[in-house]
């Protein structure tokens, strides 16, 4: 079965982000993931995900898909579910900003909350949903960071679509991880048709794979305020990934770009983008100029307006704040 907002998810226009490529002497392309229907990069995930379900047949009709998740992959699972004849049930912890909750609610997830528990706990809300997906009856777990569907859909669509829109001339591709799902998918399509392709991970300060891909260890230091990206193991999507260039990008670095993209390129985006976007300005200066460079803009800045743009927020944890919500902002007018 097909349905008309499935067919609208993926195919995202790459825009040209003229700060960034002006500053850098390259050509840096951003793809316009925030334009999926439910908003963000992981649309492609859910789909991808509750294809192979269907493609194994775990996923009958007016089946369930479980998944613990706080964020964007369950808005995608639950919008997909809704237009293919299914349910999403998302488990997720207790907690979360009340924005989040309200967004999955708007797409038709039901949601079970739990209580906070660390990874290593049989609590935590990824193990929980496993559990309940075991226990009903015509379900199935969706697993967005250890199922290689995951992987495999962003190979088949996110990358080759960034293959054709540069006619195979990329030489540079960047993002973050959070399954790492688009990340290994991407770089394992652009490095098939273009072995040179120069890969890189863009960390965010908290993440642990900064230090695994520079030192070989898992060590996660300080924190950032994006949300979504920075993971703290190997996943199934990372397994045997191997990057050329690894960056850590300090909240402090990203959100003056962030803030200069609104009020000069009109592009409000969200903090993964930032750390993407900063990420792939510093493959630029390592490539050298002239080179293309891709990365994606994962979602937009609409869904964080209590945190990337408020300055009470911003300023308590010693951050900078956009400039037209300062007090005399007006005065420049
Ligand atoms: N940015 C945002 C806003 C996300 O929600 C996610 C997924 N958690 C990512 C980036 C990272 O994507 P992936 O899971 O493919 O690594």
């Amino acid at each position: 079965m097909t349905a008309p907002i499935v067919e609208l998810i993926g195919d995202t226009p790459l825009i040209r982000l003229k700060a960034a490529s002006d500053a850098t002497g390259c050509e840096i392309f951003g793809k316009a993931e925030f334009l999926n229907p439910g908003g963000s990069v992981k649309d492609r995930t859910a789909l991808g995900l509750i294809r192979a379900a269907e493609a194994d047949g775990s996923l009958k009709p007016g089946g369930v898909i479980v998944e613990g998740t706080a964020g964007n992959t369950g808005i995608g699972l639950a919008l997909v579910a809704g237009a293919l004849g299914y349910k999403a049930l998302i488990v997720m912890p207790r907690g979360q900003s009340a924005g989040k909750r309200e967004a999955l609610v708007a797409a038709g997830a039901q949601i079970i909350e739990v209580d906070p528990a660390p990874y290593s706990s049989e609590h935590h809300f990824v193990h929980t949903s496993r559990r309940i997906a075991a226990s009903l009856p015509n379900a199935v777990w969706a697993n967005q960071f250890d199922n290689p569907a995951n992987k495999a859909f962003h190979a088949a669509t996110t990358g080759r679509e960034i293959l054709e829109q540069t006619g195979g001339q990329v030489d540079g591709f960047i993002c973050a991880a959070g399954t790492g799902g688009s990340l290994a998918g991407i770089a394992h399509a652009l490095r098939a048709a273009k072995p040179d392709v120069s890969i890189g991970l863009a960390d965010p300060a908290g993440g642990a794979l900064y230090s695994w891909f520079t030192q070989g260890e898992l060590k996660s230091e300080g924190g950032s305020i994006t949300e979504g990206i920075g993971v703290g193991r190997i996943t199934g999507q990372l397994e045997g990934l191997e990057v050329d260039h690894a960056y850590r990008i300090e909240d402090v670095d990203f959100l003056p770009l962030l803030f200069d993209l609104i009020q000069t390129e009109g592009l409000s985006l969200g903090g993964s983008a930032g750390v993407n976007i900063a990420g792939a300005m510093k493959l630029a200066t390592d490539l050298g100029p002239g080179k293309t460079i891709v990365t994606l803009l994962c979602d937009s800045g609409a869904r964080y307006a209590g945190k990337l743009f408020n300055p009470d927020f911003l300023r308590a944890r010693g951050l900078p704040v956009p400039p037209w919500t300062e007090p005399d902002a007006s005065a420049n007018l």
